[in-house]
């Protein structure tokens, strides 16, 4: 048993075009599949919704809706049937956004782009991967080879009479739309395909490989042209979007071209001078810290960043040093300790600049406070 339109949306009988858009949006932004993977409450969820919503906010058949229920789209008033038609337009309005542009409205019977998000690895985003995915779309029926005609019949179509178009009233205006039925051809199918209930497309998972280039970043996207939905009736198909994500890395963080990373050193590596081993995407390299360097201090390997899809050059590898105290000291460290400690006895300032610094601070602080 179908629920009741106005139900599902959530809207009163009353609601004008723009509350029922609202609404929609709300609901297929929440039950999208791609934010509900393998959730099938979702799935259906968001089925629903879109079914509801190709139906009121057409107003004719809104009306048709209002008046017969449920029975007006089953048998008699044509086999297009409310499943996936025309729900590509509200899809523009959402991801338009993201895409910088979504698709034109100038051919609203192209089959719906469709956006996935790939997660890769930080090395495979650096030097590119193929990848295999698998899309939920619409793809062109089998049976009917897209044509949504049990028998390759065709008829007028009842709603336009053929035109094409159609008059609706908005207010004081009567204005001409497209007609929703035959979706301007003028023509319908006589018996629509059993197996796509004469849309002409199925849903299905599409495996896809997908070669990610080398130096992608998050957010970045790939456009495969005609790799979307299937359009209706044999309608050319959308595109697909595959977006970038890329997973934290243990080591490294990317800004960009530029590579971060933190080294922990012992304090008498960082007052001796050292030779570390710094772990790189390509090997390792060496990093010689010189003598007294401070915790904090940054340094820089040219050309061991990430080289991105669109610079010449390679970014640049920046390590920076942390001093670490160490731990579990045996009783000989101990003792090597204490002694050194002791050598500062009177001369404590000479060999620590940052805190002779923050001494002359407190004390400039208690003389103002103490005046
Ligand atoms: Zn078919
Ligand atoms: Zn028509």
């Amino acid at each position: 048993m179908t629920r009741d339109y106005y139900e599902i949306l959530g809207v009163p009988r009353s609601a004008s075009a723009e509350e029922l858009k609202k609404a929609y949006r709300r609901l297929a932004m929440k039950y999208h599949p791609d934010r509900n993977p393998g959730d099938k409450e979702a799935e259906e969820r968001f089925k629903e919704a879109k079914q509801a919503y190709e139906v009121l906010s057409d107003p004719s058949r809104r009306r048709m809706y209002d008046q017969h229920g449920h029975a007006a789209f089953e048998g008699g008033f044509g086999g297009a049937g409310p499943g996936f038609a025309d729900v590509g337009d509200i899809f523009g309005d959402i991801f338009g956004d993201i895409f910088g542009g979504g698709r034109s409205r100038a051919q609203p019977r192209r089959g719906s782009d469709l956006r996935y998000v790939v997660e890769l690895d930080l090395e495979e985003a650096v030097f590119g991967v193929e990848k295999r995915i698998e899309v939920p779309t619409l793809v062109a029926c089998e049976t009917c080879h897209g044509s949504g005609s049990e028998d390759g019949k065709t008829q007028t179509c009842g709603t336009c009479r053929g035109h094409g178009r159609v008059r609706i009233q908005q207010g004081i205006f009567s204005v001409q739309q497209t007609c929703p039925h035959c979706s301007g051809s003028g023509r319908v199918v006589t018996r629509p395909c059993s197996t796509c209930r004469g849309e002409g497309r199925v849903e299905t998972r599409r495996k896809l490989a997908v070669k990610i280039p080398a130096g992608v970043d998050r957010g970045d996207r790939i456009r495969l042209a005609g790799e979307g939905a299937a359009g209706p009736g044999g309608a050319p198909p959308g595109d697909l979007y595959v977006e970038i994500d890329v997973r934290e890395h243990p080591i490294f963080h990317r800004d960009g071209d530029d590579l971060y990373c933190e080294l922990p050193i012992r304090f008498s590596q960082a007052a001796l001078g050292a030779e570390l081993h710094v772990p790189t995407l390509d090997g390792e390299a060496i990093l010689r810290i010189p003598p007294e360097t401070q915790t904090g201090r940054v340094f820089r390997l040219r050309g061991k960043g990430v080289k991105s899809v669109r610079s010449q050059a390679p970014g640049d590898l920046l390590c920076k040093v942390v001093v670490e105290t160490p731990v579990n000291l045996t009783r000989r460290q101990r003792e090597l300790l204490e002694e050194f400690e002791a050598t500062f006895e009177g001369t404590a300032e000479r060999h620590s600049p940052r805190a002779s610094s923050w001494l002359d601070g407190v004390r400039a602080f208690w003389e103002r406070m103490t005046s």
